[in-house]
């Protein structure tokens, strides 16, 4: 139930085109060193940011790393504070063979687990357990519906629509709200806005699922290890008109030959940063059709487990996106009681407005349905707020009804050899993804390089 699972599952993927320098950085071509002397300034410290930083230093450039946060990762973010790691962003390396997060998380220390993802129960309301094989022959079903529904979709039709048109008794159905939501919505995005013709594009890794143990944070810190990083810096302005670039953060301005933006999609569709003179129109229409979509993470603790002894419990709420999907945290914790849970779309939106005790309160009856009412509450809680983390503003990149996969390379597009875009949302092939965040900013880092 990992996002990425249904893309494509029954297909073969093709190992990346890829040279091999653009994963490790082990090929230096500017050392002999048209690079020294030229600064780039590199526009936030997500993996994207960090993985093109680290790349350039190695090639000889002035790297300067403005970063809004005072810590390093983006979207890489683990919360230590209950003494586990609760990764706020990013959890799983989706698809282990090839990708290139999987070396890079061995050089960087980080724990992984392969989840269990067979290890799962499913309950209806009231408590009522389903049946493995009704579950089972829904999910194969959700299979052949995602791998043909794109035939009867359209420019101007969302998901949503196509999917209630063609399957109007599964529409309201809660198993079918709860595989749509967790299969569909948590991978991509809002369904009532998703493409019904792009939803199942992007490439993806074989090899199964790794859920990551001690934190995703881990290979940021790798990373930056090093590294010219201002913390603490929100760039607000870019102005591109003369022979050197001039970024402005925090009332400095820092100038730079190159300037690699790799904030989120949803910060550039907030216009935070100015750009002087405007972008393109291409990258400006492309900003605004790619869609960026919410999901909100807690982790609830307690003393002791009282859950099944599985790895994923999933509930089938008559409201759809809300806290219906349950990693068991001590399956890969052992000493740790704790569950993690979900909110998507307009769904995790609402839950931004909402106080601690009313998350608890409406997570509990989800659990309390299933367990009883004698289960207790939970010790501790941690929760995110994608939507209005203006960091971020949303949580990934999807294809939105208007989206054009053409609109991916539109924001990877640089402008005048001066201004260049990293992000997972500048990855056609890998968007949404940390690995499609790392490969664009080896792509980025290459293309300065070429320059000199
Ligand atoms: C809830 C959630 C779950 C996810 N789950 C997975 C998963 O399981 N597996 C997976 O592969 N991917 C997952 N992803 C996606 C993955 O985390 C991202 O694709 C990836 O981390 C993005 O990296 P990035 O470098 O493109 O952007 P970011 O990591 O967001 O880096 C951008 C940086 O820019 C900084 N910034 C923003 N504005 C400014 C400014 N004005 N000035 C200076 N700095 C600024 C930000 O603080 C940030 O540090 C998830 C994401 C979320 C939010």
């Amino acid at each position: 139930m990992q996002r990425r699972k249904f893309i494509k599952n029954t297909l073969g993927y093709p190992i990346l085109l890829l040279t091999p320098s653009l994963f490790t950085g082990s090929c230096n071509k500017g050392t002999d060193n048209d690079a020294k002397g030229k600064t780039v300034v590199i526009i936030g410290a997500g993996i994207s940011g960090l993985g093109a930083a680290k790349k350039l230093k190695e090639n000889g450039f002035e790297v300067i790393v403005l970063e809004a946060q005072d810590k390093v990762g983006g979207r890489l973010s683990t919360n230590r504070t209950l003494g586990i790691s609760f990764d706020e962003g990013a959890s799983w390396i989706h698809g282990v063979n090839g990708n290139p997060i999987t070396s890079l998380a061995q050089q960087a220390g980080m724990k992984t687990f392969q989840t269990l993802d067979d290890s799962r129960k499913s309950y209806d309301t009231g408590g009522v357990l389903r049946s493995t094989s009704s579950y089972n022959t829904a999910e194969d079903e959700l299979y052949t519906i995602l791998n043909t529904l794109t035939n009867s979709g359209s420019a101007s039709q969302s998901f949503e629509k196509v999917f209630n048109n063609l399957y109007p008794a599964k529409a309201n159905d809660r198993l079918w709200k709860f595989l749509l939501s967790t299969y569909v919505t948590f991978d991509t995005g809002d369904i009532d806005k998703l493409s019904s013709l792009l939803y199942n594009e992007g490439e993806e890794f074989g090899g199964g699922e790794k859920i990551v143990t001690n934190g995703y944070d881990t290979i940021a810190h790798h990373l930056a290890n090093g590294l010219n990083i201002k913390l603490g810096q929100r760039v607000s302005k870019v102005d591109y008109s003369s022979a050197k670039a001039k970024v402005t953060h925090n009332g400095n301005v820092t100038e730079a030959d190159f300037v690699l933006i790799t904030v989120p999609l949803g910060v550039l569709k907030s216009g935070a940063i100015q750009f002087a003179p405007n972008l393109p129109a291409a990258k400006i229409n492309a900003i605004q059709k790619v869609g960026m979509n919410c999901v909100n993470k807690f982790l609830l603790t307690w003393n002791t487990a009282f859950w099944d002894d599985v790895q994923y419990i999933s509930y089938t709420p008559e409201i759809k996106d809300k806290f219906n999907y349950f990693v068991n945290v001590k399956k890969f914790h052992p000493t740790v009681n704790a569950l993690m849970t979900f909110a998507y779309a307009n769904y995790a939106r609402q839950t931004e407005t909402m106080t601690d005790a009313q998350i608890t309160d409406e997570i509990m009856a989800h659990l309390r349905d299933i367990y009883g009412n004698n289960i207790p509450n939970p010790t501790n809680m941690l929760r995110t707020k994608w939507q209005t983390n203006e960091n971020a503003f949303g949580a990934y990149s999807y294809t939105a009804v208007g989206t054009e996969m053409q609109h991916f390379d539109d924001l990877a597009e640089a402008v005048n050899n001066k201004l260049f875009f990293a992000g997972e949302h500048t990855e056609a092939d890998y968007f949404s993804t940390v690995h499609g965040a790392y490969m664009s900013g080896m792509r980025e880092a290459e293309k300065i390089i070429d320059l000199v």
